[in-house]
């Protein structure tokens, strides 16, 4: 690592998780100190923890997230599949069925990276501690940021330690970047201060969630690394299915608008069951549980949409799922952090000068994206409230088409996953000669595939 940019500069990010990290390996290029005060006492396995609840279920990386990942962290990858995670196709070894049809499997050079979510966080972690300016502060609760005389400029943050004392204290930064997740208190600390909110934009899911983690054998699957049951009429349930190290699988199924899978055995299974395909039913029967049902709920796509605001404080960033946090079933989060991470550089590169103003007006472009994709998708349920414009359903109907196309094209199955991957822009399904395959495609009968139950272990 080169020398900092700015060495006499300190920033703070409040939150030790993946946006916090990703924001702190941004920020180590240009300040000379970066502090991450985290709430939690962070573990050294990997292990999920409190602040995290959601790490104890299904995180897939999406192609984008790795490639980014390994651009941040050289070697990233190759590190992980040296502590047993395993990398693969997300082509060729992953079952995608959605719109009644499953994507065509072909080798392909989009490669995923299987490893569960505290592995992930705490290699980023370690990476991110081991440059020599980037210090953490555990069992740190930051209970607002401190402001000069007028409250113009941030100028740092008012902590309490969790040690059993509970002394506050005040920590001083030239930047302080709020990466405390979808719960984050920016909206309210700006309220007080006299500043405008944030507009918010929700879509409410309401989504049941239940996960758990199997031994794995690589017979099972039909020897695939993953598979994915996406929610489709009638009922709208999904289901996820990943292999993990330490020869796991880690399980997810889930439902809308409450519709809440069951955490005793029986009524798990008889969930997965219901899918529309099934491949995860056919593992959850036979494999064996390594830990209970775990479930969650999540209630709704939201989106605060800071770069509208005409007043913002300086010294101020909000960054990760603070900024925009999507329904997990499209495994967007950790990806759209790890392009927030570049964004966050690049605008640093420019100087700090506006860098809230300038900072926001790029993370927003890239959330437009992953936030199309999401909301459009969840608005394909008839009884999920939101605005359906005109391209809203065309995309719908025509991702029905290209799915149903895709069953027997691997052209057309490895630019969908490329777009749901974020590794391309969505006008890239509407090129001409793809939609010329999806035409023909569309015109010869469609084909059923039809898996008889208990084939697939
Ligand atoms: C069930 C579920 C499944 C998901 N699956 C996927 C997936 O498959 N793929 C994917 O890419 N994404 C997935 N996501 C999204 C992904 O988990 C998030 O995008 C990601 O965790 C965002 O990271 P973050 O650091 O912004 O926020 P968080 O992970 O929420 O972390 C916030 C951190 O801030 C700390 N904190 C909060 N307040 C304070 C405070 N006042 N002081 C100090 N510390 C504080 C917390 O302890 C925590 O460590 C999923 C999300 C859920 C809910």
């Amino acid at each position: 690592m080169q020398a900092p940019l700015h060495p006499g500069k300190r920033a703070i990010v409040i939150g030790a998780s993946i946006g916090g990290l990703l924001a702190a390996r941004a920020l180590a290029d240009y300040y000379g100190e970066v502090t991450v005060a985290e709430r939690d006492i962070l573990p050294d396995d990997y292990e999920p923890r409190k602040g995290v609840p959601h790490g104890r279920h299904t995180h897939g990386l999406l192609a984008r997230g790795r490639e980014v990942l390994e651009e941040l962290f050289p070697g990233f990858t190759e590190e992980m599949v040296g502590q047993g995670a395993a990398t693969s196709d997300l082509v060729d070894k992953v079952l995608w069925f959605n719109h009644g049809f499953y994507l065509c499997n072909a080798p392909s050079k989009m490669l995923g990276l299987s490893i569960s979510r505290p592995m992930l966080e705490g290699s980023v972690r370690r990476r991110v501690l081991q440059l020599p300016n980037v210090r953490l502060r555990e069992r740190c609760d930051v209970l607002e940021p401190t402001f000069d005389r007028t409250p113009d400029r941030v100028t740092g943050v008012r902590v309490r330690s969790r040690d059993g004392l509970h002394s506050t204290q005040t920590m001083n930064a030239d930047l302080v970047v709020d990466a405390s997740g979808r719960g984050s208190s920016s909206p309210a600390w700006l309220d007080a201060l006299g500043y405008p909110k944030p507009r918010e934009e929700q879509i409410k899911i309401n989504l049941g969630y239940a996960t758990r983690q199997y031994r794995r054998l690589p017979e099972q699957l039909r020897g695939m690394r993953g598979a994915i049951i996406g929610a489709c009429a009638p009922d709208w349930r999904f289901g996820a299915i990943l292999a993990q190290e330490g020869d796991r699988w880690i399980v997810t199924l889930g439902g809308y608008l409450g519709d809440q899978p069951p955490t005793d055995d029986s009524g798990f299974i008889a969930f997965a069951q219901s899918l529309q395909k099934p491949e995860i039913f056919d593992v959850v029967r036979v494999a064996e549980p390594l830990c209970p049902l775990m479930p969650y709920q999540f209630s709704a796509n939201l989106r605060r949409h800071y770069e509208e605001l005409f007043r913002f404080p300086a010294g101020f960033l909000v960054f990760g799922d603070a900024l925009c946090s999507f329904n997990p079933a499209y495994g967007q989060g950790m990806t759209v952090a790890c392009a927030e991470s570049l964004a966050l550089r690049e605008c640093l590169a420019a100087g700090t000068q506006d860098i809230a103003g300038r900072f926001f007006r790029v993370a927003s472009q890239l959330i437009d994206i992953p936030w199309q994709i999401a909301v459009g998708s969840d608005l394909r349920h008839p009884r999920v409230e939101g605005k359906r414009t005109i391209q809203v359903r065309f995309i719908n109907w025509y991702i029905g088409k290209l799915y149903r196309a895709a069953q027997d094209d691997a052209v057309l199955a490895s630019r969908f996953l490329e777009v749901a991957n974020l590794m391309r822009q969505p006008a890239a399904l509407l090129d001409p000669q793809i939609a010329l395959r999806v035409w023909k495609r569309n015109r010869a009968p469609a084909r059923v595939v039809t898996i008889p139950r208990g084939s697939t272990t």
